[in-house]
């Protein structure tokens, strides 16, 4: 999930020209120094794409080349010192008011309740979450959802997978998500915060589309949304060096769209954290067809 960009005019979200530099940065960020990059003649600058006003993480190839060597120890220098299993109690112990993810269950059951057809049907109510870091999410989805719900938890970072597998909550498997067949036929699949990570998002998109169940399957995407551009300090994580972009809602939407995908709800959360985040449920063709035709 560590992929990071090269220097392309193309916006890989809507297939768009990118335009003018929208912010630039002149210092390294924390993951640059733990890969050795040098502050001497450092820039990067986020480039607005002309047509669907998402931003590219335009970086210096030989400080990419660092990054993608500190990408695979990304939870040692993002908890650098203290513990995913600190951070998972600290987190799930928030009041839902200031909870991220309280609002992220929330809005996915309403979503589950609103297309109700979507998971009514044959076969088990299961969920893949992709990159699932801490933990958290699935843990109060799972402990939220009504019905009989499994999880299954993707994440590669092998601090983090330990971490997953002593909640004995949902199966953990410690890989990267590439379309593997054994996942496929899942009735949710969600991706919170993993696009911005992806060089090439509509790839990744396309194996997500196959891996749900085509007749009822529905998808949660969660994106930083290009806002914070402005809004939030330079040296704000969101703004850093391993994200390859920040979107905007129109490009979330084009994206899935050109993914293959039936775009059914999107918006803009401005979440108890302080983070902007954009939001996209979307489902399958054949899925769709079966909203719209009530069958
Ligand atoms: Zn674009």
């Amino acid at each position: 999930m560590m992929a990071l960009n090269n220097n392309l005019d193309t916006c890989a979200i809507c297939g768009g020209e990118l335009g003018d530099t929208v912010l630039a940065h002149d210092r390294p960020d924390r993951f640059e120094r733990a890969a050795g990059v040098s502050e001497e003649k450092y820039r990067r600058a986020w480039v607005g794409c002309l047509s669907c006003g998402s931003a590219t993480n335009r970086q210096k190839p030989e400080n990419l080349r660092k990054l993608r060597n500190i990408a695979a120890q990304y939870y040692e220098v993002d908890f650098s010192g203290s513990d995913i299993g600190a951070k998972y109690s600290l987190v799930m112990s928030l009041p839902p008011h200031k909870s991220d993810n309280a609002g992220r269950v929330d809005r996915i059951i309403a979503a589950l309740t609103r297309w109700e057809s979507l998971r009514s049907s044959k076969g088990a109510l299961s969920v893949l979450d992709i990159g699932a870091g801490t933990g958290v999410f699935l843990s109060r989805f799972l402990g939220q959802v009504p019905g009989d719900w499994t999880g299954v938890a993707l994440e590669p970072d092998p601090h983090a997978a330990d971490h997953l597998r002593s909640l004995e909550l949902f199966d953990v498997k410690q890989e990267l998500f590439t379309g593997q067949p054994e996942l496929h036929g899942f009735k949710l699949l969600t991706l919170n915060k993993v696009l911005e990570h992806i060089q090439d998002p509509k790839v990744l998109l396309e194996q997500v589309a196959a891996a749900i169940d085509p007749a009822q399957g529905l998808i949660y995407v969660e994106v930083p949304d290009v806002m914070t551009i402005g809004r939030r300090p330079p040296t704000d994580n969101i703004l850093g060096a391993l994200h390859c972009h920040l979107y905007s809602p129109t490009g979330l939407v084009r994206l899935l769209d050109r993914a293959g995908l039936v775009v059914l709800d999107t918006g803009r959360v401005f979440e108890p954290s302080g983070k902007l985040t954009a939001f996209a449920f979307a489902t399958c063709t054949e899925a769709a067809e079966r909203l719209a035709t009530r069958e």
